[in-house]
């Protein structure tokens, strides 16, 4: 190796790995993605990413962020023909006690499918001066040349193996990460891993629709579940190509729907306008199910040791129940971490992975509260009273939104991540929350 050249390697290019590999241009004359899959050179679903079937909402803050680092993209994803539209007013809340009438909250948001998304990102970053994505290509250790250093990694392609040699190796190869096994083999103990499962299932598929045909005045539709009684729910939005993608789920083990007859069946079931929609569009895909949402956190910033030349990230520290639309906007956060950890170094001192994953605890933190509060009420074991009392409040504040168009407005900010939850606790907009929706009101208005 070159030893003036300073090289970083990222494991996987799902999009946490691709933000990475954007920041890491800026610091490292080399930067290897390597991914296992073999990626399509149009924008399709693929093995490694199996979460491409399914809807996939990027949430304010993550497309500011994104937007950040890949100026345009907002306008690329545009010309892909992924619709932007304003939240409030074009989203058709299907919540427990009703739905909140149109609202022009100024939140524009923009729906496309994540295949669309992970193809866009690929192509700005591998443009990168200093970054070479390799495919089809399986990370299966690590490299290290004195204990508690790590210089690279091991790959395999087909049947041969070798190594690649770099001063920084990020992990970022999402829920499957072998992270533990590798630091195992390394001699590092195990970090405490915790999960909390709601038993969330998805099933998913795409419609088009006819040429000239009317479309909904809603763009996407949301049907949230919420323990112990509401046990289904959907997604709904518009993406590129004059598409629908409907992701249907339910919890607690609830059976979701495998044939085309069955997905249609069970949309009826909903109290949103979906089944009605899809009952006269075309599929353009199969049913696809997924059921591995839990949430799963792995407490590496808690390890004594720690090698150096080593950081993770992403799904591979900290994923999330999907129904919450958070993964890919914390992958963003902790990429925007990575860059001020960069920036902040003087000169070539190599960044201190400890110190990485320390502060990358802290900012997923609260996504995991947001997450995994609503999912613990699933357990059958009831759950501590802080809990309970996180839930009480969130039920309370969700079934008074349609009431409220100003809670509607604060509450979407908490949601997309651009305002903190303090935004909800302005004197009026708490003790409306707390009075609760009026006895026997209910906004039950769904949009067509
Ligand atoms: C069903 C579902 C729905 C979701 N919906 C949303 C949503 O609406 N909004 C949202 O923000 N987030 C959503 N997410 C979460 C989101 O997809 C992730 O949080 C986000 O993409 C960040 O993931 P990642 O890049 O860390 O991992 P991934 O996207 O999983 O990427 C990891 C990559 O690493 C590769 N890889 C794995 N092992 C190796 C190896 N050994 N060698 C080389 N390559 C390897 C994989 O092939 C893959 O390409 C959803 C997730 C699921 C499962």
């Amino acid at each position: 190796m070159d030893t003036d050249v300073r090289r970083a390697v990222v494991i996987g290019a799902g999009v946490a790995g691709l933000a990475a590999a954007r920041v890491l241009a800026d610091s490292f004359e080399a930067v290897t993605v390597i991914e296992r899959d073999t990626l399509p050179s149009a924008f399709a679903p693929r093995a490694g990413a199996p979460q491409g079937h399914h809807v996939h909402g990027l949430l304010a803050l993550g497309a500011e962020v994104f937007e950040g680092y890949f100026p345009g993209l907002r306008a690329e994803l545009e010309q892909a023909g992924a619709p932007v539209w304003d939240w409030g007013e074009r989203l058709c809340a299907v919540l427990p006690k009703g739905t909140p009438p149109p609202t022009p909250m100024g939140m524009p948001i923009q729906t496309f499918s994540r295949p669309l998304l992970e193809h866009v990102l690929r192509q700005r970053v591998t443009a990168l001066e200093p970054v070479t994505l390799r495919d089809g290509l399986t990370v299966t250790g690590l490299r290290t040349a004195a204990p508690g250093k790590v210089t690279g990694v091991r790959v395999k392609d087909g049947d041969a193996e070798d190594e690649i040699a770099a001063d920084l190796v990020v992990d970022a190869s999402g829920r499957s990460s072998h992270l533990t096994q590798w630091l195992a083999a390394l001699g590092l103990p195990s970090p405490r891993t915790t999960t909390v499962d709601a038993q969330i299932g998805y099933a998913s598929r795409t419609y088009t629709y006819p040429e000239g045909a009317a479309q909904p005045s809603w763009m996407g539709v949301l049907q949230p579940l919420r323990a112990p009684d509401f046990r289904k729910g959907c997604y709904a939005i518009q993406i590129e190509n004059n598409a629908l993608h409907v992701t249907l789920h339910g919890a607690g083990g609830t059976q979701l729907p495998h044939t085309d007859d069955d997905f249609l069946a069970y949309a009826t079931t909903l109290r949103s306008p979906v089944a009605d929609t899809i009952a006269s569009l075309t599929p353009t895909s199969a049913v696809r199910r997924y059921a591995r949402t839990v949430n799963r956190k792995i407490a590496y910033h808690r390890l004594s040791r720690w090698p150096d030349g080593l950081i993770a990230l992403g799904d591979a520290v900290c994923t999330f129940n999907p129904a919450y639309g958070q993964g890919m906007t914390v992958a963003a956060l902790e990429v925007r971490l990575l860059e001020q950890m960069l920036g902040n170094r003087r000169g070539r001192t190599p960044l201190d992975g400890r110190v990485f994953q320390k502060r990358l605890a802290r900012v997923t933190a609260s996504s995991w509260l947001m997450a995994t509060t609503p999912d613990r009420a699933w357990g059958k074991s009831g759950s501590a009273w802080p809990v309970q009392a996180g839930n009480w409040f969130m039920n309370r504040l969700i079934d008074t939104v349609p009431h409220d168009p100003q809670l509607y407005t604060a509450f979407s900010s908490v949601f997309h991540m651009i305002a903190g939850p303090q935004a909800l606790a302005a004197p009026r907009l708490l003790s409306r929350v707390l009075i609760g929706p009026r006895p026997g009101a209910s906004r039950s208005a769904i949009m067509s």
